[in-house]
């Protein structure tokens, strides 16, 4: 493809995505799509010649549309959002036609100098404390997804409370990793991953609110000591994925600092809520994180992938993960004046993600991103009201922001129907969980087209 006819076709897929965009409603949000539908229209081997871009862009719209769930459509409400924008999709784009790969600053300087520069700007952004700042002995980088940086997080603690031994000697005594069972299913697998074990996975009990409950924490720390074994990190979660719930950091992190234990903070949804002054609430405790990750291709309008990873200390970091072969080496990483972010996540090449999150920051603006995040809890709680004030159904968990679980009053196969019934309408998707030993409705409410007529609507669709 020649600069001239990518210049073509570019404009074309450009106007394809902006189409897109202004007609995303049309489709059914959730695929209709059945399994094997859609590798039976493809070719069973590759082309052997050039083929149209014609002809390529007429098997999307004809083959892949259908097998498309519409995530940026208004109407998604399941899972979280991994919702994007126009300046996003743009930013992303310019980081393809740059093809930069930005192990090293090296490799370009501007990929890492950006990334610091906008991981500053976003501990300003939610108040983070001023512990992650690179200016001090923190800092923060961009990792692919929050399950990595959870995996590194306990990567460092693993290190820290061994002295940096076991990334030389390998896991040489049992190592013990706290979260409530509500925590996301990447701390299991971080456990899996790093040699702890699941079996040393912890599960702290939780309140009648799903919180973590940091006296249970406590006990199991003490029991874990009295039988022999090394208690080495806790993961707490701003935002439960099930249900929201937001686990208390201030007693957690206390217990944390006496008992000398990394404490690390999943915020991936919710932590985009700390753009707002007044759900600053959210992050009370945080000072005493050695870590914290939230992800901006969650709720910060940021395409998918693009998650913020912070760290107090960023040696423990650094000690765990760096490797320096000889065809790595070069001047300005010996001068130690530099950020070599392949020393702060798992993979050695990295994407040239900044770029997006600062193209949303600049376009929108910190107001504009505010503005959104206000209306979808806005959004949420007014959601939360139809459905308390509706004797037919009951509300089973709010934290008061855009994630509202939810059933009918009746059976758990009463619930699975009405879930089903929506789904396959088309109009709207949303997902479930199961609290309390109950089947339970999640409204997950966090795209950027999200109106107040799209929650409307989806209440009408459940209530009739
Ligand atoms: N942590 C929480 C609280 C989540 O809700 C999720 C996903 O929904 C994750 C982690 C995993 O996110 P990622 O896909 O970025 O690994």
């Amino acid at each position: 493809m020649t600069p001239e006819e990518f210049r073509r076709e570019g404009h074309r897929v450009v106007d394809w995505i902006a189409n897109y965009m202004e007609n995303v409603e049309r489709y059914p949000v959730l695929s209709q799509s059945q399994p094997g539908q859609i590798r039976e229209q493809l070719p069973p081997s590759p082309p052997a010649r050039p083929e149209s871009f014609d002809s390529i862009l007429s098997d999307v719209d004809e083959i892949l549309m259908p097998g498309i769930t519409h995530w940026q459509s208004p109407n998604f409400f399941a899972f979280f959002p991994a919702n994007h924008s126009g300046p996003s999709i743009l930013g992303e784009m310019m980081s393809a036609g740059l093809g930069v790969q930005g192990m090293l600053w090296m490799t370009s300087p501007a990929c890492t100098e950006l990334e610091t520069h906008v991981m500053d700007w976003i501990v300003e952004m939610l108040d983070l404390p001023d512990r992650f700042l690179s200016s001090g002995d923190g800092g923060g980088v961009i990792q692919d997804t929050a399950s990595s940086s959870t995996l590194c997080a306990i990567l460092a603690a693993r290190e820290r409370v061994s002295e940096y031994r076991i990334r030389e000697h390998g896991v040489d005594r049992t190592l013990v990793v706290y979260a409530s069972g509500e925590s996301h299913s990447s701390v299991e697998k971080a456990c899996a991953i790093s040699g702890i074990g699941t079996g040393n996975l912890r599960i702290v009990n939780v309140d009648d609110q799903q919180r973590m409950d940091p006296q249970h924490l406590s006990e199991l720390i003490q029991q874990d000591r009295e039988s022999g074994v090394t208690p080495c990190c806790v993961v707490a979660t701003v935002g439960t994925t099930s249900t929201g719930a937001v686990d208390p950091l201030e007693k957690i992190g206390s217990v944390c600092r006496q008992e000398g234990l990394w404490l690390h903070v999943d915020a991936a949804m919710m932590g985009t809520a700390a753009i707002c002054p007044e759900f600053r609430f959210i992050h009370q405790g945080l000072e005493s994180a050695d870590s914290y990750c939230f992800n901006p291709h969650k709720w910060m309008f940021t395409n998918f992938d693009c998650d913020c990873f912070f760290v107090a200390d960023r040696n423990a970091l650094i000690r765990t993960l760096s490797i320096l072969p000889e065809y790595l080496k070069n001047q300005a990483t010996q001068s130690g004046a530099v950020i070599d972010y392949r020393d702060w996540q798992i993979p050695l090449g990295r994407r040239f993600r900044a770029l997006k999150l600062w193209f949303v920051i600049r376009s929108m603006g910190v107001e504009g991103i505010r503005e959104r995040v206000r209306e979808h809890v806005r959004l949420g709680r007014l959601f939360a009201e139809w459905v308390k004030q509706d004797s037919r159904f009951e509300l089973i968990a709010h934290a008061g922001l855009n994630l509202i679980c939810f059933r009918k009053r009746g059976s758990d196969a009463d619930n699975r129907n009405l879930l089903d019934r929506l789904n396959q309408s088309g109009q709207v998707y949303l997902t479930h969980t199961q609290t309390n030993g109950q089947f339970v409705l999640r409204m997950s409410i966090g795209q950027l087209g999200t109106e107040e007529a799209h929650v409307r609507r989806a209440w009408e669709l459940i209530t009739t």
